[in-house]
Parts: C-alpha cells; sequence; structure tokens
C-alpha cells in the first residue's frame, strides 16, 4: 500500500525519487510528496493530491535542488486525501520532516496529550502526531533525533515504515520499520530507501531489508548504522538482487495488467522451470523435501490469505484434499487472526500472499507460529517479509506484478499448488503413479496452452464490447471452477467497478436466480466433465428466464455452443487444472470490458496493490 523513497548521495535527489515513487505507483495511493534540503540549508517540503504526474507538474517552477531527500506516496487512512494531508509532514518547528507509511493506531491518545503541552496541527493525520512526538521527545530530553525516533516510537502501537530528514542535518536520513516494508540499497558513496526494492533496482544490486522494531541510521558519511529501539546493534546482512528493468516497463502494451496476462506463458514456465522435470514428470519442491516428515504427519492444513489469494487458496484445498487426502480449510487472514482459531502443532499453516507483505496474512502467520503451527510460504516477492517469516516456502517467481488486479500471480499461485499437491501426495503415498503422471505432464503443458487461450483474445474484446453495458454480472462455476468464478468476477468488479457476484452453480436457485433477466449476463464456467450435465441445465434455465450467457467451454464442445449467446473456448486439459486456463479469458474480459468504459485499468480508483495496513 502506498510507498516511501529515499536518497542520500552526490547525484540530485529529486529526479530519483519521483522516479522511484513512478516504480510504487502500482501500489496504489491518492497523493504524492517529497521533501529536499537544499545547498543553503533550506527543508522545502512539496506536496498535492493526485498523481505523481501532478507532483512533477507542481515542482516545475520551485526549487527541487538538493542531495538528500524523502519522498510519499500516501493511501489515505486517517483524513481524506488532500494537499494538507499529504506527506511529507512537517513538525511544530518546521525542522524535521516525516514521511509515514501504515497507521499509527494510539494516536489519538498522543494527540491529546501533545495538544495539552501546547501543540496545534495542520493535518487530520495520524503520521503528523508521530512527527510531532518525536521533535517533542528529542526538545524536552535533549537528545539526538535518532535517540528521540527510538524513544518516540517505543509509545507507539501500530503498523510504520517512516523515513525522517533534519533541517540542521542534512547528512542523515533516520528510517524505522514496523510491519510496513522497507528496504535500503546500498550504492557507490549514496543510500537509497524504499517500501520496494524493484523501484531503486537502477541503481544498485545490493539491498539490506530492514526488520521489524529497527531504526536505521543512514549517514552520508559513514557505513549503514541499524540498531534496535534499545539501541542495540542489529545485524546487516546484504542480500543481492537482480531484476531486469524491463519486467518493471509495460514492453508495448497499453497496461500493465494487459501486458502481465499476456506473459503468463513464460511466467508459469519460469514458475515450474527447475521443479518438474520434463522427461520424468517428477516434482521436486525443495519446501517439502526438506520438511518431509511435517508433510507426512500432517493432520490438516490451513490456508491463510486475503482476496485474490484466498481464491487460489479455494483451488488448492481442492488439489490437496484430492491428491494428498489431507482435510484442508481456507481463512481469510483478516478473520483467522481474530477469532481465536484451533491451531495444533501438527497442523500446517500456509499463508498466500502476492506481495509478501499483506498486513492480515503476517498476522495470521504470527498466530499460528505462536501456537506451534509450522508455517509454509506461497509468495512471489523475493525477500518479502512473509517469505522471511515463514519456516519455508515456495516462491511463485513470475516476475513483479505492477498491474493492481493480479493475474500472473493467480496462475502462479495456483500452479505452484498443484505442484505442492503432487509433491505431499507422492510423500504420503496417496497419489496413483497415473494420476501424479497426467497432473505434471499437465502443469508442463500449461505454458503452450495458456498461449492458445491467449490467441483468442480478439474475440473475448470482441465479446467484452457487447456487454458492457450491465450494470451486474454473475459467474457460476462448479468444483474446481467455482473459486475460478469467484476470481472472475473479482476482477471484473475491481478494474470496471461493474457489480458481479461469483456463485458455485447450483447454488444459483436457492436465491441469484431471482436476479436473472436480460440487463443481467451470466458467465458460466462449464468445462467440468463430472458436473456437466447439471451445468446444461443451469444453463437452460437462465436462458429460460431470459438471462444472456458467455459460457466457457472446452474445445470442441458443440453442444454449449448451441444454447449459450457467446462461447469461449479452452483446450482440453486434465480437470484440476482447468482453472488455471478458464482464469485467462475471464482476466482479459474484465480487462476489455474496463476498457470499454475508460477506467483506469492499472490503478483503480481506491484500490491498494500491496494491503500493508488491516
Ligand atoms: N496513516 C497515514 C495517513 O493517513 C499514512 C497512510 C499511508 O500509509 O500512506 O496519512
Amino acid at each position: 500500500m502506498c510507498g516511501i523513497v529515499g536518497y542520500i548521495g552526490g547525484q540530485e535527489a529529486a529526479p530519483i525519487l519521483l522516479k522511484g515513487l513512478h516504480r510504487l505507483e502500482y501500489r496504489g495511493y491518492d497523493s504524492a510528496g517529497l521533501a529536499l534540503v537544499n545547498q543553503s540549508g533550506d527543508l522545502n517540503v512539496y506536496k498535492c493530491k493526485g498523481k505523481v504526474s501532478d507532483l512533477e507538474d507542481y515542482l516545475m517552477d520551485k526549487d527541487a535542488t538538493g542531495t538528500i531527500g524523502i519522498a510519499h506516496t500516501r493511501w489515505a487512512t486517517h483524513g481524506i486525501p488532500d494537499n494538507v494531508n499529504a506527506h511529507p509532514h512537517f513538525s511544530r518547528s518546521g525542522k524535521i520532516a516525516l514521511i509515514h507509511n501504515g497507521i499509527i493506531e494510539n494516536y489519538r491518545v498522543i494527540k491529546d496529550a501533545l495538544i495539552a503541552n501546547g501543540y496545534t496541527f495542520r493535518s487530520n493525520t495520524d503520521s503528523e502526531v508521530l512527527v510531532n512526538l518525536i521533535e517533542y521527545v528529542r526538545d524536552t530530553h535533549g537528545c539526538s533525533l535518532e535517540e528521540a525516533v527510538r524513544v518516540a516510537l517505543k509509545q507507539v502501537v501500530g503498523a510504520y515504515a517512516i523515513a525522517i530528514l533534519e533541517k540542521d542535518n542534512p547528512d542523515e536520513i533516520i528510517a524505522a520499520r514496523q510491519s510496513s516494508p522497507m528496504v535500503i540499497g546500498i550504492g557507490n558513496g549514496e543510500y537509497f530507501l524504499s517500501s520496494d526494492a524493484a523501484s531503486i533496482i537502477d541503481y544498485t544490486n545490493d539491498f539490506v531489508y530492514v526488520k521489524d522494531g529497527e531504526v536505521a541510521i543512514i549517514n552520508r558519511h559513514k557505513p549503514l548504522s541499524i540498531v534496535n529501539l534499545d539501541n542495540q546493534p542489529a545485524s546487516i546482512d546484504i542480500t543481492k538482487l537482480e531484476l531486469s528493468i524491463s519486467e518493471l516497463e509495460k514492453g508495448g502494451y497499453d497496461h500493465f495488467m494487459l501486458k502481465e496476462i499476456n506473459e503468463q506463458p513464460r511466467t508459469i514456465f519460469d514458475c515450474i522451470r527447475g521443479r518438474i522435470s520434463p522427461e520424468t514428470g517428477e516434482v521436486k519442491l525443495s519446501g517439502v523435501t526438506d520438511n518431509r516428515e511435517k508433510f507426512i504427519n500432517a493432520r490438516r492444513i490451513i490456508f491463510v490469505a486475503c482476496g485474490t489469494s484466498w481464491h487460489a487458496s479455494l483451488i488448492g484445498e481442492h488439489l490437496i484434499e484430492d491428491i494428498c487426502r489431507i482435510p484442508v480449510e481456507v481463512e481469510y487472514a483478516s478473520e483467522f487472526r481474530y477469532r481465536n482459531p484451533i491451531i495444533r502443532p501438527d497442523d500446517i499453516v500456509i499463508a498466500v500472499s502476492q506481495s509478501g507483505e499483506t498486513a492480515d496474512t503476517l498476522a495470521a502467520i504470527r498466530l499460528a507460529k505462536e501456537a506451534g503451527a509450522f508455517v509454509y510460504g506461497i509468495c512471489n516477492v523475493v525477500g518479502s517479509s512473509i517469505a522471511r517469516g515463514t519456516d519455508s516456502g515456495t516462491y511463485i517467481h513470475v516476475g513483479p506484478e505492477i498491474g493492481v488486479a493480479s493475474t500472473k500471480a493467480f496462475t502462479g499461485q495456483v500452479t505452484v499448488m498443484a505442484m505442492l499437491a503432487l509433491a505431499i501426495g507422492k510423500e504420503r503415498g496417496t497419489v496413483s503413479d497415473e494420476y501424479y503422471r497426467e497432473v505434471s505432464e499437465g502443469i508442463l503443458s500449461l505454458p503452450d496452452k495458456i498461449a492458445e487461450v491467449l490467441r483468442e483474445d480478439e474475440h473475448i474484446a470482441g465479446l467484452s464490447k457487447v456487454f458492457t453495458y450491465a450494470r451486474n454480472f454473475i459467474y457460476l462455476g462448479r468444483g474446481y471452477n467455482y473459486p475460478a468464478a469467484l476470481e472472475g468476477a473479482l476482477k471484473l468488479k475491481e478494474i470496471s467497478y461493474i457489480h458481479a457476484e461469483g456463485y458455485p452453480a447450483a447454488e444459483m436457485k436457492h436465491g441469484p436466480i431471482a436476479l436473472i433477466d436480460a440487463e443481467m449476463p451470466t458467465v458460466v464456467i462449464a468445462t467440468g466433465q463430472d458436473t456437466y450435465e447439471k451445468t446444461i441445465s443451469n444453463i437452460e434455465e437462465i436462458k429460460a428466464r431470459g438471462g444472456r450467457i458467455i459460457a466457457l467451454v472446452r474445445k470442441g464442445d458443440t453442444r454449449i455452443l448451441g444454447i449459450a449467446d457467446k462461447v469461449i473456448e479452452i483446450p482440453e486439459i486434465t480437470e484440476c487444472l482447468t482453472p488455471i486456463l478458464s482464469s485467462i479469458p475471464l482476466q482479459l474480459m474484465a480487462y476489455h470490458i474496463a476498457v470499454c468504459k475508460g477506467r483506469n485499468v492499472d490503478q483503480p480508483r481506491n484500490l491498494a496493490k500491496s494491503v500493508t495496513v488491516e
């Protein structure tokens, strides 16, 4: 959610900060700002509501010079998105500027105490309270800024990634984090700071991940120093990251989302590379082989996730119950963490998150660990908090996902879950050789079959135009494709702002059928073999009520072709992998409808890419 960038070194800071903010735009935000100390020692803050490009326009006639600076994109939690609430925030004296991602939960108590001490506030944010608390501590203790930050943070409850600049010390940035991402890039005589290493990858490959409860002192003339809130030195581990810059750009597509949809043959290839032998079909996941006993003896698996990752987990539930015969539960991380769940030491908790920074999922992991469960992570961002905070796991390796609506991460997650189910099933002896082979060959065939689905793009774009009028949609699916229906509906909601609901097809009769008329199209995923006849009956029922049908069918299906208004074919593949193929036309349909409606596809309103607050 939102982002921070910082720079200190020999170059002009503003271009680096603005480029970094652009790279963080995918996270979702409503305003942007930066603070710089110029050569004459002035601390200048510029900020505005709107996009980073609005900030750039605003800066045109301003003094944006200085070789030290901090910058921010805000996703409002306290106070409306406007120029005043945008970050950075000054302290009362105007000598300290702070940017903050996250939420200070106890800001009200602190604010009241500061008001009682004569402080006044310009904004409604919790962040302005923090910068004033820091100044108050520094003034009353007569201590350094760094010490004041540590003392102030001890009084704070909440989540934060903060960076602070002081007018009188233009050689130093103080940064700290708790439950919000933060990474420091080490350059040659310069330092970079960001919420996401990808935003500063142009300048360095050496990164230090700041951990929860740590404060970094980033001084122009000194080696990096990191301490905890008790001023004990923390270890500084440098991680090397190789990311290609082309992965962060649109590569000729109109939107990141379209690029990412079209990348899926390659991203799925990357996801399975080195994990399934093309010769023998054998699956090797080190996370499973290294923890064989845990998986063999697991009494239950609990998936914890949010949003799209939760839908992927529902498919994971089918796969694991089917192939490994272990009971599985799928929980919204936000519900799980607050409801005193029963977790036992022989449970395995699998945390699923694209960013690896989802606040609720991180909290669920902590709870599971406290209860002694083995925690496994499935995430995309290498070195993310979930990757570091779990006992073991598997990266999906689909490359940076910039479009806010997740596409390639979803198919990557499901692919990892299919491999995971095979690897565990093999260890437990619950899968026949024949079925193992069928599924692993199916996984190996995914890149080609996804490419085949993508060749339907023009057809899908054409039919999407026809349905742009609709204000409501229903998506139906069964078995493995019920979660695909949920995910299809979510995609449409997210980027076109059309209300859409996913339902298990047979449940339609228990309520939603009342909504069916010519105004409300129904998308039916009719690829399942076991329930094929029943799904045909559902389609007939909808037609009988004047409803319009877009059906996803197996290639060569002529029966549904005769009943549905529009048909999209997907290639033949073993049943448990069909949701990977069926999700792709639904991604394209959501994309084309949103484009027809003139929506901002990559940055839909009110949404954030990486939800790092509760
Ligand atoms: N809570 C802060 C605010 O509303 C920071 C929000 C953010 O993470 O950008 O300004």
